[in-house]
């Protein structure tokens, strides 16, 4: 959200795919930074009084007709620009060089050498490195007052610099942790060549987000779906400090979270904890239950609890009646997600609350966290005092624990459920392992088998226990817990948990198999 008085570094956006990664690492660098469109006129972003620009990359050819552009004059503010591909490649075809397709089209680790080792850009940065490469165009021809900084074996002008006007041109990506100094680079040119301080923090985002939400709001009323996630917790807590009373976040105990949780977001948002809001818990476990008796099928259980959710949720809005906004707790990643993002973006309801922008009466969306990561908004949400806990939250699906039951749901399972997950979930936590592990579960197969305890024979559930590490969620490998926490685990939840004699650990990948088991 914007800031006022701040040392900003501009970042402006062809439609590359990883501008928002260009903004994250300017951040990293400590230093604030936004993205606008390439279509932005010249004059706001001068108004804004950035400490330097940076041009991503993106899929046109700067030679084609109709090419996204820039113009001249964003050369000759005298504040520093960096591009970056597209951007690299538009700042050389705009000030007299020339940028040609290219014989042998670069894409992945390519190895660049540095030729001019005194460059602030490359400072701290070996001669030798590995680079990301995503092109087909190239520099054929530098502009003038040009030097060459850096070349690969197919790219003769990998980085090129015009120190004295601060203009700086990277044929690569340095924002992909590919590019193995990438981050430094990033670093220099702010720092170094924009002479920013570096003094800007996450807290500050929250800081100014919350000024910001304020001035927009005013007495507005805002309406917010709070699941307990990390994200619509944060959101929430952002938008509480904003506006107090004005924001209503709408909490649906759906009988399908894990053990305490609903407990747990009341503590903290509901009237005897540290916000003031006003908070909505309502308690439709009965109502889903009822709804999810004798369904089995894996798409028709989260058909129901989705629907449910914007039923009760739709009706609790209608209690309020019109609010201005509409607020969601959208991350950068949902943005993706969707396809959309930068300059193609058309706002589009995350996820988790899909559909509901139809069934509620209100005039805008606010997204707090629409240009966040997820360890930046937990960043934002501890700042804002939000338990550990909370923050650190295991990914948990929007249908919960509904579609970790294998088969009907009944309130029955659910208890079984949600005490072998609160048991397994200590256990990882008192190993050590729960920073270790991208995920990790108990889920109820609906199968049951003989065994014996006190002697007595008995004919109980099994509850498998999942646990993976991934790096995208796209693929996952099952987790290699030491066996004597697995049989900890295994022990306590026999002994503990009633209706279930005997565990399972789920050793299966991503593919064949899914994180979650429906
Ligand atoms: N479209 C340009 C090319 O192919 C720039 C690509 C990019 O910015 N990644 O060279």
């Amino acid at each position: 959200m914007a800031q006022d008085n701040q040392e900003k570094v501009i970042v402006i956006d062809f439609g590359g795919q990883y501008n928002q990664l260009v903004a994250r690492r300017v951040r990293e660098a400590n230093v604030y930074c936004e993205i606008y469109s390439y279509r932005t006129p010249l004059d706001q972003i001068k108004a804004m009084n950035p400490k330097g620009i940076i041009l991503t990359g993106g899929p046109n050819s700067v030679y084609e007709e109709g090419a996204a552009s820039a113009p001249k004059e964003l050369f000759e503010m005298g504040i520093p620009v960096l591009g970056l591909c597209y951007g690299a490649q538009l700042m050389m075809h705009v000030l007299g060089g020339k940028v040609e397709k290219a014989p042998e089209r670069e894409y992945g680790k390519t190895e660049i050498l540095v030729d001019n080792t005194a460059s602030e850009v490359f400072r701290n940065v070996p001669d030798k490195s590995i680079v990301w490469m995503s092109h087909n165009d190239y520099i054929t021809a530098i502009a003038d007052g040009f030097v060459v900084d850096a070349h690969t074996v197919n790219c003769p002008y990998a980085a090129v610099e015009n120190a004295e006007k601060k203009l700086y041109a990277f044929q690569y990506h340095p924002e992909v942790l590919h590019s193995e100094y990438g981050r430094e680079m990033l670093k220099n040119f702010v720092h170094n060549v924009c002479g920013c301080a570096g003094t800007w923090r996450m807290d500050d985002f929250a800081e100014n987000t919350v000024k910001a939400l304020r001035e927009k709001i005013g007495d507005g009323k805002v309406l917010l779906a709070l699941s307990g996630g990390v994200d619509s917790s944060v959101a929430a807590g952002l938008l509480a400090k904003a506006v107090g009373k004005n924001l209503t976040c709408v909490f649906v105990d759906h009988g399908l979270l894990r053990k305490d949780e609903g407990d747990e977001v009341e503590a903290v948002f509901g009237p005897s904890g540290q916000f003031d809001l006003n908070f909505i818990r309502v308690n439709a476990q009965e109502r889903y239950y009822k709804k999810l008796a004798g369904v089995t099928e894996p798409e028709q259980k989260r058909k129901i609890i989705g629907e449910e959710f914007i039923r009760v949720f739709e009706e609790e809005a209608k209690k309020i009646g019109a609010v201005d906004y509409l607020a969601q707790g959208t991350i950068y990643p949902d943005v993706v997600e969707s396809g959309l993002g930068g300059e193609s973006a058309t706002i589009k309801s995350h996820h988790n609350v899909g559909g509901l922008p139809e069934f509620v009466d209100f005039k805008e969306i606010v997204e707090p966290l629409r240009d966040l990561f997820k360890d930046e908004v937990r960043k934002v949400g501890l700042h804002l005092g939000i338990p550990e806990k909370l923050v650190f939250r295991q990914p948990f699906p929007g249908p919960g624990l509904g579609i970790r039951i294998i088969g009907e749901v009944t309130a029955e399972k659910v208890k079984i459920v949600q005490d072998a997950d609160a048991i397994y979930r200590e256990e990882i936590d008192n190993a050590g392992l729960n920073k270790t592990i991208g995920q990790y579960f108990a889920a109820l197969t609906n199968m049951r088998s003989v065994g014996v305890m006190g002697d007595e024979r008995t004919y109980d559930y099994a509850i498998a226990l999942r646990a993976v590490n991934t790096v995208d969620f796209m693929t996952a490998d099952a987790a290699e817990i030491p066996f004597e926490v697995l049989k900890k685990v295994t022990n306590r939840i026999v002994n503990e948990v009633d209706h279930v004699n005997r565990v399972f650990y789920d050793i299966t990948s991503k593919p064949p198999g899914t994180i979650e088991m429906e």
